[in-house]
């Protein structure tokens, strides 16, 4: 699942879809399914510039449901790239920690999270990769705060995105603004499922057939599984009393809530000294501004020994060189090739989408609630069942038609849990 980020937004000026009735339906949608807001509870809101309208709707929804106070930090890329132009080189290890720290105090104070996506996925492309480095580096610390609260479903939380100039050129190049950004649109207003007649109807039956999937897994209780597939075999062994999760959540605070929108996977916790074998992504990785493609890596004991990509390699690297959980994996996720946003045969550059396209792994971070009772355990004993620890969490898309999975039981055995990308049974 995608965690998102206090990201930078796009440049430019604002483009609402076409229809105005839609936007209000993805706000309604982001504030009843997304964040299940109570009454009274305060929202605290990150949106790029670009996003205004919907960020705008959002808050509309939320005050209608009761939300006591809206405080919203828009974001601009345009700010950003002018850091990397012309901040002194010494600039790149800084990060906002009282913006992260004041989100993590909100968070403790019972307010709730809301994330609008919609970051331009190449924004940092051609600049210094040790300067990107450094940066999202310097970021990841300072985030650990509000990170380990929103991880940790301390509050409700959700991220939607929104159609944004930049991006919609990474999805359809080639096209004018005004053509991409319209079927940018459609695109995730039909993946978030409110271009039906009853979108909270809608979410509701989606998550009961997620629920019903997760229920399979976590009574066969595999204690790996195994990925086949053009340059894979990969072996990933599951945490101790690791749990299944898809679709809503229960946060420490007993809300209800829909993390990611859209969401189509099922997703569990793999054991960090349990991973071996080589792997190679099946789509691109859009991370904080760079795009890193056809990555090939090499497990041993849970920990990556050898990794190439095509491109965007030397950000890959010190990704990886984070720190000694981000060489190993904090997720496993199954999502079938038939899932509507793989349909839509789009690369979306943005991993709120691609991984629902697609079954996936993630660097870095564990959730503890993908082991049993394990939001309210302690480090150590997170880690005694498996759990990886990172300032990390990357998805990266693993899946295609041409992958198989297995499941492995603890005695050796093995049984068939998706064939050519879809569910076995
Ligand atoms: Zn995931
Ligand atoms: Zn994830």
């Amino acid at each position: 699942m995608s965690i998102g980020d206090v990201t930078s937004g796009p440049i430019g000026a604002s483009h609402p879809p076409a229809d105005a009735a839609a936007l209000g339906r993805l706000a309604d949608v982001a504030v009843r399914v997304g964040l299940g807001l109570r009454p009274g509870q305060e929202l605290v809101m990150t949106a790029p510039l670009d996003a205004l309208p919907l960020a705008r709707a959002i808050t509309e929804c939320a005050y209608r449901a009761g939300a006591s106070l809206v405080t919203t930090l828009y974001t601009d890329e345009l700010a950003a790239l002018l850091r990397f132009t012309h901040a002194p080189d010494e600039a790149f290890d800084r990060a906002a920690g009282w913006l992260y720290d004041g989100m993590a105090a909100a968070f403790r104070s019972g307010a709730a999270r809301l994330a609008i996506a919609g970051d331009d996925p190449s924004l940092l492309t051609g600049q210094d990769p040790g300067k990107v480095g450094r940066a999202n580096r310097a970021r990841s610390e300072a985030y650990v705060p509000a990170l380990e609260l929103i991880a940790g479903f301390a509050t409700n939380w959700t991220i939607v995105s929104a159609a944004t100039p930049a991006w919609a050129r990474a999805v359809f190049p080639g096209e004018p603004d005004s053509a991409a950004v319209p079927k940018l649109w459609e695109a995730i207003l039909a993946a978030s499922r409110v271009d039906r007649d009853d979108p909270v109807a809608e979410w509701a039956r989606h998550n009961g057939e997620l629920r019903a999937r997760t229920e399979i897994l976590n009574t066969r209780r595999f204690a790996a599984l195994r990925f086949r597939g053009p340059g894979t075999d990969l072996t990933v062994g599951l945490a101790d009393d690791h749990e299944w999760h898809g679709g809503a959540t229960t946060a420490g605070n007993g809300i209800v809530c829909n993390a990611n929108i859209p969401t189509e996977e099922v997703f569990t916790t793999p054991h960090r000294l349990r991973v071996s074998g080589h792997v190679t992504s099946t789509k691109p990785l859009a991370y904080q501004g760079t795009v890193i493609e056809e990555i090939r890596v090499t497990f041993a004991a849970g920990r990556i020994t050898e990794a190439t990509a095509r491109a965007g390699a030397e950000v890959l690297r010190r990704v990886l060189d984070t720190d000694e959980g981000a060489r190993r994996l904090g997720e496993v996720a199954l999502v079938p090739h038939s899932s509507p946003i793989s349909r839509s045969g789009l690369l979306f550059y943005n991993t709120l989408f691609d991984e629902n396209a697609s079954s996936h792994i993630a660097l870095g971070q564990a959730y503890s609630k993908c082991v049993r009772g394990g939001l309210g355990m302690d480090e150590p004993a997170l880690v005694e069942r498996g759990c990886n620890r990172s300032l990390i969490h990357i998805d990266w898309m693993i899946g295609s038609g041409a992958v198989d999975v297995d499941g492995i039981s603890p005695d050796g055995g093995s049984e068939p849990v998706m064939r050519d990308g879809e569910w076995a049974r």
